[in-house]
């Protein structure tokens, strides 16, 4: 039987629902099924098991509780010498693109990442995006050698498994500071929320918005919606917000239920990051917008009269 292997990543105890689309895409595939992932999955063992996980490697080494693309790098080698799998599979973030190609690199593998459709069967089959969602490539993996697949989060609706049986959990120590780099420490970003390429509902500003502060009128409607601010490139190149709030081409590609565009006009660029969304919303004063001809609903209006109405409307059904 073939044997597939995911990356779990957790955030406040819970497998994140990006690690849960993972599993979901190998739900009733037929394929043995383990996952690897550090210290902190130790509390999600339980919620493993329910996913008919058979094996989980992690490490007790807390040293890779702090990100080293070095001793993140060898402990998913070890995991996945360890586990034998012919497919490794693992959520397409930063931190993924940053450790999996080099992975690849070492096995020989073939590597795909930014991966919108997966399909496990006997033999795996995938779809991606090429020049900027302009067309897109479907692989069909026909023969057993090492595959290293990242799956864009939000483009599996995620199932309630009802596995019940023994997982085992294996201990990995990974080398301390072996290589070259040294994490010296790390800097949370500002932001509480969920990061813009796993949620849910993003409501995202642009040059319509004509000046930073005015940013607060989407940051009063996300808070209702409990969505993360997302900004086009244009006023992230004035500085009104950082570049990790970028969507686009040269930012990032989101895929939430719903993304609301206010003051955004919709230049090719900004589609490439945010066009695989469920639902658009746009609003634009400008009825020519080539945002409207992406949008599901289009609201032609100025922002800074219909976003209070809205925010208000919202507030009011909490
Ligand atoms: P504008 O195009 O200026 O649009 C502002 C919109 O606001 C207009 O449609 C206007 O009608 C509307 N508006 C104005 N006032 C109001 C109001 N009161 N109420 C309602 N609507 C109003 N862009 C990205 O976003 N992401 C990228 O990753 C990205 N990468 C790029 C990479 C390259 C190589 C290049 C060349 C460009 C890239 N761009 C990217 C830039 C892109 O081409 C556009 O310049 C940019 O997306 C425009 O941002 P905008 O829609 O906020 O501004």
């Amino acid at each position: 039987m073939k044997t597939a292997l995911v990356f779990i990543e957790v955030k406040d105890n819970q497998i994140k629902k990006s690690s849960l689309e993972c599993l979901t895409a190998l739900a009733g595939s037929g394929w043995t099924l383990h996952t690897c992932g550090f210290k902190e999955t130790h509390s999600c063992v339980d919620e493993l098991k329910r996913w008919g996980v058979q094996k989980h490697f992690t490490t007790d080494n807390s040293d890779l509780d702090k990100f080293n693309p070095e001793t993140h790098l060898q402990f998913v080698d070890k995991a996945l010498q360890e586990s034998g799998a012919q497919l490794f599979l693992a959520s397409s973030n930063s931190h993924g693109r940053d450790i999996f190609p080099r992975l690849a690199v070492r096995h020989d593998a073939a590597y795909m990442s930014d991966v919108t459709e997966i399909k496990i069967e006997d033999n795996v089959s995938i779809a991606r995006p090429l020049y900027a969602g302009k067309c897109t490539a479907r692989v069909v993996f026909t023969d057993d050698s090492k595959k290293i697949i990242l799956l864009r989060p939000n483009q599996v609706m995620v199932i309630n498994p009802n596995g019940s049986g023994a997982c085992e959990v294996i201990s990995l120590s990974p080398q301390e500071g072996a290589g070259k780099n040294k994490t010296i420490s790390i800097q949370d970003g500002e932001s509480e929320k969920l990061d813009l390429t796993e949620a849910n509902i993003i409501v995202s500003g642009g040059r319509g918005l004509k000046e930073a502060k005015n940013f607060k009128l989407l940051e009063d409607l996300a808070a209702p919606l409990n969505a993360t601010v997302g900004a086009s490139r244009a006023v992230v190149d004035l500085g009104w917000v950082p570049h990790s709030q970028q969507v686009g081409q040269t930012g990032k590609t989101v895929a939430p239920t719903l993304y609301i565009a206010a003051g955004i006009s919709g230049a090719i660029q900004h589609l490439a990051g945010m066009s695989g969304s469920k639902n658009i919303v746009a609003i634009n004063k400008d009825d020519k917008a080539p945002i409207f001809q992406k949008a599901t609903y289009g609201i032609v209006g100025d922002l800074f009269e219909v976003i209070p109405v809205l925010t208000e409307k919202l507030q009011s059904l909490k």
